[in-house]
């Protein structure tokens, strides 16, 4: 079953002289379940193509199909909620909010729309991640990898169909990183959930399913290794 798809997806930004055309009429198609990393050299469209999978950004043209949602139909109230609840976001500075506890930033998406975590699987994800003890801390007070386990967590806590990484190691040593990459591919085995994560770290992308090469806004490989 595919989870996600795109159809002649294209973004230029800019106007007149200074156009840049992103993304040029990309087509995907992602089965639920897969870990797919997407690899290509600094301003080949990368970050672009997630940040519209995501519904953060709109394409200039095209269409994003997430589980048979085109999230062009979406007014801004509902691509909100559509990018709490269907879509974990996880970046490579963590976007954390400074002021909140761990507890909270990881929270925060459920407060927004003003439900109760099940405190079970929130124990159940903490003490996965290792920051159980950390929960009362800021953000300021947690070394790198901590606070991406923290993303994390938040990404985690909706159990969203579909995770959205970007560079979520770029930040990270090669300790960190492992665990971090071990992590994603445990919640891809066990929840079945469909990664797509960018990197511009070949050996990472190797532990991926598939991976699809970007060059100049367009996909100029996809390769299938599990099948
Ligand atoms: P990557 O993630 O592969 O490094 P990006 O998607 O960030 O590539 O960028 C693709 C191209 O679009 C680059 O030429 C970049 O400079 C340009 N670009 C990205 N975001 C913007 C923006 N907000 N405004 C103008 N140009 C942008
Ligand atoms: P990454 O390194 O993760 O690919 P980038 O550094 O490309 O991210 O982009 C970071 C932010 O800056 C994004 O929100 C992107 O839209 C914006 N951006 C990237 N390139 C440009 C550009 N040439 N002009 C304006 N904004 C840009």
């Amino acid at each position: 079953m595919e989870i996600l798809k795109c159809a002649g997806l294209t973004k230029v930004y800019g106007t007149g002289d200074n156009q840049v055309t992103a993304l040029d009429h990309v087509n995907l198609c992602i089965e639920k379940g897969e870990f797919v990393a997407v690899i290509g050299a600094s301003g080949s469209g990368k970050s672009t193509l997630l940040h519209l999978l995501g519904g953060v950004d709109q394409p200039t043209e095209g269409k994003v199909f997430v589980e048979d949602t085109d999230l062009s139909t979406l007014n801004p109230t509902s691509a909100a909620i559509f990018r709490r609840r269907k879509v974990g976001l996880i970046y490579q500075f963590y976007n954390l909010i400074p002021t909140l506890t761990v507890r909270r930033n990881i929270i925060m998406p459920m407060l927004l729309d003003k439900k109760k975590p099940d405190e079970e699987y929130f124990d159940q994800v903490v003490v996965s991640l290792g920051i159980q003890d950390k929960l009362n801390c800021l953000p300021s007070q947690l070394s790198g990898g901590q606070q991406q386990r923290t993303a994390i967590a938040r990404s985690l806590l909706y159990r969203p169909a579909l995770l959205l990484a970007d560079e979520p190691t770029g930040n990270l040593d090669q300790k960190n990183s492992r665990e971090i990459i071990e992590m994603l591919k445990l919640s891809n085995k066990n929840l079945k959930q469909t990664i797509v994560m960018v990197t511009h770290d070949e050996k990472l992308a190797l532990e991926a399913d598939r991976i699809i090469t970007f060059e100049d806004g367009r996909i100029i490989s996809d390769e299938n290794r599990r099948r």
